[in-house]
């Protein structure tokens, strides 16, 4: 007999996740500041003036501001040459009162991305893109997490959903997302981990396994509802920009998976937006007091 589709599922609230953490991180910043500590200071290295990046920074600012941590903010024009930027992130690195600090992509296509981001501190990389903290995922003791895939398996533990012995696979293998959340699911949530990525063969085959299906791609509607198992966990972690001229801005943010098709199939489902995506900014704080509390306990 055909499997069915699933009649209720849970929406997963990034949202309220993203929430209950900024309101235990504004917690411990008190605790700290009653103790006498250092209160976590970030600081953001901005280059150009690409309206998205000032848009992401500017929300990054506004959750160091609700939770009480100290910001800098460091513009620079997009002619600065890859040497000059380095020099100002060594002045950083070694700067006592920053604890983290983050260069926010996209550069300028004559900067090299990864050879800007091997010269962040591991310990003040809080958005978790050095490669020290990329291999530190397989390692004993973990340093700073890769900010979205944290955020996933944060969303994944609060909402109380298993991983070990999982049937977990995940679609697309960036090295932001897919990558290193695939490491994550195997070392933290001992799960059984497929990544599928563009030259997949038969994705669908690869989806209908899957007791939790985790999609980091940045094409919309990629997963439709034939390619999901009754009762799964789909995290989408895709966000792309369509034009949608019904909303005020002209524009509306899609995930990849087709979540009309998909959700009635679902045990849980995030939406896009209010899934992940407010999450990411949740684990950046977090790696920002981790980084503060591991460096001045
Ligand atoms: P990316 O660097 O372009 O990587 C996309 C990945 O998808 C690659 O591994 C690629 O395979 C794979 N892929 C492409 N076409 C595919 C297909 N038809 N089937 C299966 N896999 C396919 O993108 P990214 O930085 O990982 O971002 C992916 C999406 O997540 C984007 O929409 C982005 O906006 C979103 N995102 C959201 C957040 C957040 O905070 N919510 C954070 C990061 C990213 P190859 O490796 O073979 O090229």
């Amino acid at each position: 007999m055909a499997e069915t589709a699933t009649t209720s599922y849970t929406l997963i609230d990034g949202r309220k996740v993203s929430k209950d953490i900024k309101a235990e991180i504004s917690q411990r910043v008190l605790e700290r500041k009653a103790q006498g500590k250092k209160v976590p200071h970030l600081a953001f290295i901005l280059v150009g003036d690409d309206g998205a990046s000032q848009t992401y920074v500017d929300n990054k600012v506004k959750a160091c501001k609700d939770v009480g941590f100290h910001y800098t903010m460091m513009r620079f024009a997009d002619t600065i040459s890859e040497e000059k930027l380095a020099k100002h992130i060594a002045h950083v690195n070694d700067d006592d009162d920053v604890d983290g600090f983050i260069v926010q992509l996209p550069l300028p296509p004559h900067i090299s991305v990864e050879k800007i981001n091997e010269q962040i501190r591991p310990d003040k990389d809080v958005d978790g893109f050095t490669n020290r903290n990329f291999g530190s995922i397989i390692s004993k003791q973990p340093l700073l997490m890769p900010a979205t895939p944290f955020g996933v398996i944060e969303l994944l533990r609060r909402y109380q959903i298993e991983t070990e012995g999982k049937e977990c696979v995940v679609v697309g293998a960036s090295r932001i997302a897919g990558a290193p959340l695939s490491m994550m699911l195997i070392e933290q949530g001992h799960a059984t981990v497929t990544v599928c990525h563009k030259y997949t063969k038969d994705l669908g085959a690869h989806t209908r396994k899957a007791d939790i299906l985790l999609v980091a791609v940045g094409k919309p509607g990629l997963i439709t509802g034939d390619m999901v198992k009754p009762g799964a966990v789909v995290i989408d972690i895709g966000t792309t920009k369509v034009d949608d001229p019904s909303k005020p801005n002209g524009f509306s943010i899609k995930g990849d998976v087709d979540f009309a098709t998909v959700a009635p199939h679902c045990s849980f489902i995030t939406p896009v937006p209010g899934g992940v995506g407010p999450m990411t900014i949740a684990s950046l704080l977090l790696n920002t007091l981790r980084a503060t509390e591991l460096r001045l306990p």
